[in-house]
């Protein structure tokens, strides 16, 4: 029996290491790509540095100096983190290859970037116990049920529970005592007590990124800089130190804006749906190869990764928390909400204010709460004149030419 354990271990760890190095060539391919194209510039180059291999939460606790929690999803305040000492991370994958390890024990039509990210985390030092706590908002199914595939311990893991319907008083007072959970949580881990102070200043630092990243989603908009890598430098975000982060992010925008303008592309693309995570571009590359240029997205992964401004009026901490709790539910626009209007708003709005006609909506195969709207808002969005393609795709590269092929002939729409 043991001789069989150990040839099962044996294999097991072989086939790890086969797949670590699958998916370091993954990596790799990705960043030789982006390298190689002509539109490289030197400051996207730490950004770069900060992609090469799969998050390893060690060498992020290293970098960064503080305790590390993983979160799922963004509906955590991330300045209440920052004030209470520690530092989050999303958590997610992009890798094809990183499924692997996991397709044995996971459903077949689980959403791809979770599995992925299930595999990866068999990788040495990747665990959810790597990180100090994890916190989990409870968004959609797939997500929610994560940690008992994983069989996480639930003392390490905190979930927020979300309310579904985020635009009346009782979601709304519900959420904020799950923001006042989190806070308990986070002080029990940590130690240390809320100072309202430190909230103040945290919400002043994530503030002021949040300008230049404003910043950076002007200069996609007028098609200064490439979606491809908007997309991977929003991949970056919590990846490093933010202030560092942040300086590095003015270097990009300083030397873009200096730039002399480039033809812009007539065809342009709003770009709805499921994340794109990191090195897993294709969609993007696709949509270029195509013709078209994204100028704007919906996605959590890129253009949401930050709420947006925190207004207050009552800086009390009760009131500093409610602003931070109504920033990042009510303005949420994730597909798990019941009320969802404000989605179909923002890409209407969008399209409007910058002259785009075409909808692309991605879905990864799997993600049913981005399936399920998608009929809702083609509809809406067709009827005020919008062209709509839904593009359902797996962690897989062989339905490239397929949707190429799809994507030639939606742009002949525009
Ligand atoms: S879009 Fe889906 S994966 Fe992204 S934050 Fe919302 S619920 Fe989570
Ligand atoms: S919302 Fe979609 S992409 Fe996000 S975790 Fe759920 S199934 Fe996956």
């Amino acid at each position: 029996m043991d001789t069989i354990l150990s040839r099962d271990q044996e294999r097991r760890i072989r086939q790890k290491t086969k797949i670590y190095e699958k998916i370091c060539e993954e990596y790799d391919q990705e960043i030789k790509l982006l390298k190689e194209r002509t539109d490289y510039i030197a400051e996207f180059g730490y950004f770069l540095d900060l992609l090469t291999r799969p998050l390893r939460p060690s060498d992020l606790r290293e970098k960064v100096g503080r305790p590390l929690i993983g979160l799922f999803c963004i509906q955590a305040p991330l300045e209440l983190f920052y004030a209470l000492g520690v530092h989050p991370v999303k958590l997610c994958s992009g890798s094809y290859s990183a499924q692997r390890l996991s397709a044995s024990y996971l459903p077949v039509l689980m959403c791809p970037m979770l599995k992925s990210y299930i595999g990866s985390m068999e990788l040495e030092d990747a665990a959810l116990s790597g990180y100090d706590a994890v916190i989990v908002p409870t968004t959609c199914d797939w997500v929610v049920k994560m940690p008992e595939i994983v069989k996480e311990t639930i003392g390490h893991l905190h979930y927020l529970e979300l309310p579904h319907i985020k635009q009346n008083e009782k979601g709304q007072q519900r959420w904020l005592e799950e923001i006042y959970t989190l806070k308990q949580f986070l002080e029990q881990k940590t130690g240390n007590r809320l100072k309202r102070q430190n909230l103040v200043d945290s919400m002043n630092q994530f503030m002021n990124i949040w300008r230049l990243f404003q910043e950076l989603i002007d200069l996609k908009r007028k098609q200064r800089i490439a979606d491809i890598w908007f997309f991977s430098i929003a991949n970056t975000f919590m990846l490093d130190d933010p202030e560092r982060w942040a300086k590095n992010l003015e270097f990009v925008i300083k030397r873009l804006q200096a730039e002399s303008l480039r033809p812009v592309n007539p065809y342009k693309i709003f770009l709805a749906g499921s994340p794109i995570i990191f090195p897993n571009l294709k969609m993007l590359h696709l949509i270029e190869q195509a013709g078209m240029t994204v100028c704007a997205d919906d996605l959590c992964s890129s253009e949401r990764i930050f709420p947006g401004a925190t207004v207050y009026d009552d800086p009390s901490e009760r009131g500093l928390l409610k602003a931070l709790a109504e920033r990042y539910h009510k303005a949420c626009i994730c597909p798990t909400f019941a009320d969802n209007e404000r989605r179909v708003n923002n890409i209407l709005k969008i399209t409007a204010e910058h002259s785009i006609t075409g909808i692309i909506f991605h879905i990864l195969k799997g993600c049913h709460p981005y399936d399920i709207e998608s009929f809702t808002i083609e509809e809406n969005l067709k009827a005020k004149g919008l062209k709509f393609l839904k593009i359902e795709t797996d962690y897989v590269k062989e339905d490239g030419q397929n949707i190429l092929t799809r994507l030639e002939a939606f742009k002949q729409t525009l």
